[in-house]
């Protein structure tokens, strides 16, 4: 942690500083090695689970956001607290999320936040970022400006099928790592975006670039960023889901079409089968 309550300050984490947690109240100590982060370990583990301990990424990302924001500690009716990594003033909560959590805990923290915005951090296994260039080439872009595409085996990333199927929005942030779509685009400067799930399931995914989420964020505005970034795509998400649908329902009625006529034309019997090829309709029985 980067701050201890000490005589009810906020404190950091000096040599020979003593402090206690905000949240659980138990006794901190200042840990002020070379190696690590100056920063605050609990004695005994801390009564938030949710806790993870953090890493440089952790206090960069928090660190460009004002320090009143940091470490704070939301309360539901029940009593249950957490530490938020980034609550805004406006009641956004930012979590920074390095190591892999299961979903039952994101879940958890989905329903505890009401405004939740997660940021991942892409760069912990060396694969992430190679697997995830790997679903944007296979990728069907819906529009291109601003960039949406429609994932087409989420499966095969394991950054989507952890955060993939989430009801809040997720940032991926890939360091300084080059992620491109086609030949079109290619950027280190963005965080990607994973929409939260459709209801049938599909992954959709975009671009931000970190630098105007950073400033949004100071300058107070998620709400902006949901209105005017998100909703409408996720309006046009849902429209192109319809569209899709109507589109595969389209095809099969012409196949069966198609079907029915070729079965007339040729007066093939309920029991055969046929096969559209080279040199005609060659007609065999079923078996
Ligand atoms: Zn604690």
């Amino acid at each position: 942690m980067k701050f201890a309550l000490f005589n009810g300050e906020r404190i950091e984490a000096k040599k020979g500083a003593k402090g206690e947690c905000p949240c659980c109240g138990s006794e901190l100590i200042a840990k002020c090695g070379e190696v690590y982060i100056h920063h605050w370990a609990h004695k005994k583990k801390c009564d938030d689970h949710w806790w993870e301990n953090e890493t440089e990424w952790h206090r960069n990302w928090k660190n460009q956001l004002p320090e009143e924001w940091q470490e704070i500690i939301p309360r539901d009716e029940s009593g249950e607290k957490h530490i938020a990594d980034v609550k805004t003033s406006e009641d956004w909560v930012i979590e920074f999320q390095h190591s892999r959590l299961e979903p039952e805990e994101r879940n958890s923290r989905d329903n505890f936040y009401t405004k939740l915005i997660w940021v991942v951090d892409g760069m912990r296994r060396k694969t992430d970022a190679k697997q995830f260039q790997n679903i944007l080439n296979e990728a069907k872009a819906v529009f291109h400006e601003p960039l949406l595409l429609d994932v087409n085996y989420p499966e095969e990333c394991r950054l989507l099928k952890e955060w993939g199927n989430g009801s809040s929005l997720i940032f991926v942030d890939f360091g300084d790592s080059l992620i491109s779509y086609k030949d079109g685009y290619t950027s280190a400067e963005d965080l990607w975006l994973i929409y939260p799930q459709t209801s049938d399931g599909k992954v959709f995914l975009s671009h931000f670039l970190r630098n105007s989420f950073i400033e949004l964020l100071n300058n107070n505005k998620c709400d902006e960023i949901f209105d005017k970034l998100i909703n409408p795509i996720q309006k046009e998400i849902n429209e192109y889901i319809i569209n899709e649908k109507a589109a595969g329902k389209e095809s099969l009625r012409r196949l069966k079409e198609k079907d029915e006529e070729i079965r007339r034309r040729f007066g093939i019997k309920e029991d055969e089968d046929y096969f559209d090829g080279r040199n005609g309709i060659r007609i065999f029985k079923r078996y």
